[in-house]
């Protein structure tokens, strides 16, 4: 018996409650929660039809610790997938603890009030989840997620000390819509207006948003333009592999898309803010969230590819190596598997390896830990297995390493 609650019916919540449903044998028992049933009653109308799997469905507000738990003690899940908002990871942690259920996410908690991205918050359940001997495994996504595992992966076969790290993330793709995010547009765009922050020489050097960036050329894609940003994995990923001495993200956008950014900030429609609208009071981003297209809705018309992966430099038998390990992934490819686009795919499909590594008993020690702590061999095995298969090249001449 392997008892699975999802919580969340977005577009990553829609990929993961059909990649389980299509791994019935690994998940027994399956049921979708989020705070508008209706979502999932659709979803699981969808999974009846094409995979002939029935899952339950229930409505829950998991802002609120007392519904949660209520939830939790009447299905009884071994295990929770939270992909709802970053929001809510506390709340469902701490449910978790007073039912003893173990918990993955694919974001760190981030208050609502405050675009603050730091672990601190989840780490400091580590004890609790530790004396409860539950496991919690954060981060379980693909940026973050699997370029932690990719991360791993290099450290563990390749090198002996890995010394420089760049994650290179690209949607080449084209949605055909003059603005839209590719996942929550709130989340998305508090993570793309923040300042740009990476790692050197034991130090975090912060840059202005969108200030560090160059042409870097993407397999099967080309070269596309590329932004430094601080991305949240890079704060673990230091943590533990403490032999970095420097650690940069870097993801690409178009000219368009960062023409509308900057009109969007200019008018203050990025605000966090609540204002007073006519006697209610709105917080503007998340009005424009309401008017911008929904990224669930934008796998139809989408094409191209997402090129994900780790550049890494670093030592082996005391000579210099370099590596390249990444995913490509197509938008109409995931659109015809699930009915999403490639970025809610490409996190869909890593959440669910890491549930299974769960129920297999691989990834699995009381405690809080972040992806790249656990054996990356059979989750990348795995991964390639559900969709997402990965290429590695040794001594590749990377761009920019030094
Ligand atoms: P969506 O906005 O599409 O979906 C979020 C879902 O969560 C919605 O169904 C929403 O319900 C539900 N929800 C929001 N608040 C609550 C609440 N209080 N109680 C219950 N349900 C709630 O987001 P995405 O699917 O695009 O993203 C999901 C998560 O995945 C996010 O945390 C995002 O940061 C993360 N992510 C991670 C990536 C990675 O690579 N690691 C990449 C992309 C996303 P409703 O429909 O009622 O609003």
């Amino acid at each position: 018996m392997a008892r699975v609650l999802i919580i969340g019916a977005g577009g990553v919540g829609t990929v993961v409650a059909k990649k389980v449903a299509m791994n019935h044998d690994t998940f027994t028992d399956i049921m979708l929660a989020s705070r508008t049933k209706s979502k999932c009653d659709k979803i699981a109308k969808e999974i009846e039809e094409s995979l002939g799997v029935k899952i339950q469905t229930a409505s829950i507000d998991a802002d609120k610790v007392p519904e949660l738990v209520a939830l939790f003690k009447e299905f009884k899940p071994e295990l929770v997938i939270n992909v709802a908002l970053p929001y809510q990871d506390l709340t469902i942690m701490d449910a978790c603890l007073e039912t003893g259920v173990n918990y993955l996410d694919t974001a760190n908690y981030e208050p609502i009030d405050e675009a603050k991205y730091q672990y601190s918050w989840q780490w400091a359940y580590q004890d609790r989840f530790k004396q409860a001997g539950l496991t919690a495994i954060l981060g379980c996504g693909f940026d973050p997620g699997v370029t932690s595992v990719f991360t791993a992966y290099a450290a563990k076969h390749h090198f002996d000390e890995i010394h420089y790290l760049d994650i290179v993330d690209c949607n080449g793709g084209d949605h055909h819509k003059a603005f839209a995010t590719n996942f929550n547009p709130e989340i998305n765009i508090r993570e793309i207006t923040q300042k740009g922050k990476y790692y050197e020489n034991g130090e975090w050097i912060e840059t202005e948003p969108q200030e560090i960036h160059r042409p870097l050329h993407y397999p099967g894609i080309g070269v596309r333009e590329s932004y430094l940003l601080y991305h949240e994995e890079l704060e673990s990923l230091v943590k533990n592999f403490p032999t970095l001495k420097r650690a940069r993200f870097w993801m690409t956008f178009g000219e368009e898309y960062l023409t509308h950014l900057r009109v969007i900030q200019n008018i203050g429609m990025d605000s966090i803010e609540p204002i007073n609208y006519n006697g209610m009071e709105i917080v503007p981003i998340q009005f424009l969230k309401a008017v911008l297209p929904n990224p669930q809705d934008l796998g139809n018309d989408y094409t191209g590819e997402t090129s994900i992966g780790c550049r890494i430099r670093g030592v082996k038998n005391g000579e210099e190596h370099t590596y390249y390990i990444w995913n490509n992934c197509s938008h109409q490819a995931a659109f015809r598997e699930t009915g999403t686009q490639g970025v809610s795919y490409t996190t869909g499909v890593p959440a669910t390896v890491g549930a299974m590594m769960f129920f297999k008993g691989l990834w699995r020690k009381p405690g809080v830990f972040n992806v790249e702590e656990f054996d990356p061999d059979p989750f990348l095995e795995e991964l390639a297995k559900q969709g997402l298969p990965w290429h590695e090249h040794l001594d590749v001449d990377i761009e920019f390493e030094k």
